[in-house]
């Protein structure tokens, strides 16, 4: 399925948005097509709630961009009562989306309450998650009305993968992601790409709607270039993609390398350009509009790359002036005009170029 009927299916979620909060069809055109503000004006409105809803994690990747699981992880746990004063905020009153992520949400006990409590409030709502526990919450999660689920596919759970997803897929769109490490690539070139087709093969085996290879971001306190696929790999990743087109049939391919042909329901891969490390001169990035990410508390962060240290930019339910702190006003300004230099934060972030990756 492509991005033209993920969004149809969006909209038959919404019942053609008339199911949706009243002015969030309004404010998401605006943020679409109207003039992006550097400073936020009071009352501006968020398209997407992206919420952690829990900071533990059943596994512990290198990339991560959460930083950690901490030991007083309770104190971080969203609780419906924490939920229903963050969904009461003006800001999210016209979101069209509420996303659930973590750590691994699906380790949140309450979480098909707090799904039920976003959809009585009319808003959308999505689930990231790695998966693995997805057997025993689906149908839960499902009947509470969970309408997009993105499932993170990483090697070491790509075997129970293989088992869980097939048995879930059929419950909700299910959006597979797979983050691709430059050493992934390379080590897979020698084999030409073998590991890469399998991984596609097994998302659409598994019943999964589409795929979507990320470069990785990590944190910007630990960003480690020599995991990032820049355009010094170009040929390298174009060599994969054309491998990958020659060997898979029943497969539609979508971004980098890839022409857009007709709206499919096929099962379709998207990839990302590779990053850049200088700035470029069009810097597509959306998402310090299009989302605020925040955890249970109300710490905040501009985007998932600055998120290693939630409430190191503010917190919205203490200080909702915050969001227009100095360093988030130049990030939105640099992102809006190439002619100011780019906020060190956003150097060789593969959303900075990408507006597929970084808005809806
Ligand atoms: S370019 Fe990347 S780091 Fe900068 S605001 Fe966008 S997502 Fe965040």
């Amino acid at each position: 399925m492509d991005r033209f009927f993920r969004y149809c299916h969006f909209l038959k979620s919404s019942n053609f948005g008339f199911s949706l909060p009243s002015g969030a069809i309004a404010n998401y055109l605006k943020f679409k097509l109207g003039t992006l503000p550097d400073i936020l004006p009071s009352g501006y409105s968020f398209p997407i709630l992206d919420i952690c809803a829990t900071r533990r994690c059943n596994l512990s990747c290198s990339f991560c961009t959460l930083g950690g699981f901490p030991k007083d992880w309770q104190k971080f746990e969203l609780t419906p009562q924490k939920f229903e004063n963050i969904l009461a905020m003006d800001m999210f009153k016209k979101s069209i989306f509420v996303v659930l992520e973590g750590g691994e949400p699906l380790l949140n006990k309450d979480l098909p309450e707090l799904v039920a409590m976003a959809r009585a409030k009319k808003h959308l709502v999505g689930l990231i998650t790695n998966g693995l526990l997805l057997g025993e919450r689906a149908k839960d999660l499902q009947r509470a009305g969970v309408c997009d689920m993105q499932v993170s596919v990483y090697d070491n759970t790509y075997d129970k993968l293989t088992k869980i997803l097939p048995s879930v897929s059929h419950l909700f769109p299910m959006n597979a992601s797979y983050v691709l490490l430059k050493s992934k690539l390379e080590q897979s070139a020698n084999n030409n790409f073998s590991e890469i087709i399998d991984i596609i093969k097994m998302c659409k085996d598994a019943g999964c709607a589409s795929l979507k290879f990320n470069i990785v971001v990590s944190t910007y306190s630990t960003r480690d270039f020599s995991e990032i696929i820049t355009d010094t790999s170009a040929a390298m990743y174009s060599d994969m993609i054309s491998v990958c087109k020659n060997n898979l049939k029943g497969v539609s391919f979508s971004g980098y390398n890839s022409k857009g042909g007709l709206p499919t329901k096929q099962f379709t891969v998207f990839f990302p350009a590779p990053t850049l490390l200088e700035a470029p001169t069009k810097r597509a990035c959306r998402v310090p509009w299009m989302l605020l990410n925040m955890d249970a508390n109300g710490n905040f962060v501009p985007c998932c790359v600055l998120r290693e240290n939630y409430g190191m930019h503010g917190n919205v339910l203490e200080d909702v002036d915050s969001l227009n702190a100095d360093k988030l006003v130049r990030i939105r300004r640099s992102l809006m005009n190439s002619t100011l230099p780019l906020e060190p934060e956003c150097v060789g972030c593969v959303k900075l170029i990408d507006e597929y990756m970084s808005t809806i």
